[in-house]
C-alpha cells in the first residue's frame, strides 16, 4: 500500500515537470536541444575570434545598404534588426525590396526588432506573439519567400520572463542583446573583444564609425559575422511558401 500512496505521489510530482518540458516540443523547435547557448545572448564564444555588427530599426534604408556594402568590402557579413512595419509593401519605395532581397542573397542576415518598436514586456501575451512574430509574414511577403527569422532584438533591449516564454512558442531561437554599443570608434576598438556583439543603428553617424571600426577589426583578424554565425546555429532552411500569421494564430492562442 505504502508503494502505490509512493508512486502516485511521485507521479502527481513529476506530471507539472513532464508538462512543462513538453509544451516546447510541440512547437517543433527540436534545435534547443543541441542549441548549447542560453536563450538571452550578450555576446558568442570568448575563445573564435570572431564579432558580429548588428543594425537596428533600419528607419533610413540608405545606412543599411551602406553598412552592408562596407562590411562585404572586407568580405564579412553582418545582422540587421528592421522594425517590420517599415518593410511593409506600401511603405517600400523604389529599389527599397531589391535591396533586401539583395541582403538576404547575401552571407548577412536579416533578424527583427519586432512589427512596432514598443516595449514588448508592457503587451498581452497576445500582442507580444503577434508583434513578434508579424514581421515574419512581411519579411516573407517583402522577399518572396520563406526566409525565417530566428533572431529577435527587443526594443529598448527589454525582456522579461513573460515575453521569453511567449518568443518561445512563436519559434524564436534567441533573443539578442549586445556588448558594445557606441558610435565613438576608439570606444568600440578599445572594448571589442572575441565574441563580441555590436549594437548600430542605420543613421549616419553610425555609418561613419563603422567607417573606421570594420577596416580596424579586419586588420585586427576578427572575421566579422551574423549573429546565428556567432552562436552557430544551423544554416537557415528557406521555402517557397510563405508565412501568414492568420495561419498560425490559432496554435499560438493554443500554447500561450
Ligand atoms: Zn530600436
Amino acid at each position: 500500500m505504502k508503494r502505490v500512496i509512493c508512486l502516485a505521489l511521485c507521479l502527481l510530482l513529476a506530471l507539472p515537470a513532464a508538462l512543462a518540458e513538453k509544451a516546447p516540443e510541440s512547437n517543433g523547435m527540436d534545435w534547443q536541444e543541441n542549441d548549447p547557448w542560453p536563450f538571452v545572448i550578450h555576446h558568442g564564444d570568448r575563445f573564435v575570434p570572431k564579432v558580429a555588427v548588428t543594425m537596428d530599426d533600419c528607419y533610413e534604408f540608405q545606412w543599411v545598404e551602406a553598412a552592408w556594402k562596407l562590411v562585404g568590402q572586407y568580405g564579412g557579413a553582418m545582422t540587421f534588426y528592421p522594425v517590420g512595419d517599415l518593410l511593409k509593401e506600401e511603405k517600400l519605395q523604389p529599389g527599397d525590396r531589391e535591396l533586401w532581397q539583395a541582403i538576404a542573397d547575401s552571407s548577412s542576415e536579416i533578424g527583427t526588432h519586432t512589427h512596432h518598436h514598443l516595449k514588448m514586456t508592457k503587451l498581452s501575451d497576445f500582442n507580444m506573439a503577434l508583434y513578434s512574430k508579424y514581421p515574419q509574414q512581411v519579411t516573407d511577403q517583402l522577399l518572396g519567400r520563406h526566409y525565417p527569422l530566428r533572431t529577435l532584438r527587443p526594443p529598448f533591449g527589454s525582456n522579461n520572463e513573460a515575453l521569453r516564454r511567449v518568443l518561445k512558442i512563436v519559434g524564436y531561437h534567441h533573443v539578442i542583446h549586445w556588448e558594445i554599443a557606441s558610435t565613438d570608434p576608439e570606444e568600440v576598438l578599445s572594448q571589442v573583444q572575441n565574441g563580441s556583439i555590436l549594437l548600430f543603428h542605420a543613421r549616419k553617424k553610425d555609418y561613419v564609425c563603422l567607417e573606421t571600426v570594420i577596416p580596424a577589426l579586419a586588420e585586427a583578424d576578427y572575421e566579422l559575422v551574423t549573429v546565428s554565425d556567432l552562436l552557430g546555429l544551423p544554416p537557415l532552411e528557406e521555402e517557397e511558401e510563405i508565412f501568414l500569421w492568420n495561419e498560425h494564430k490559432a496554435e499560438y492562442l493554443r500554447d500561450l
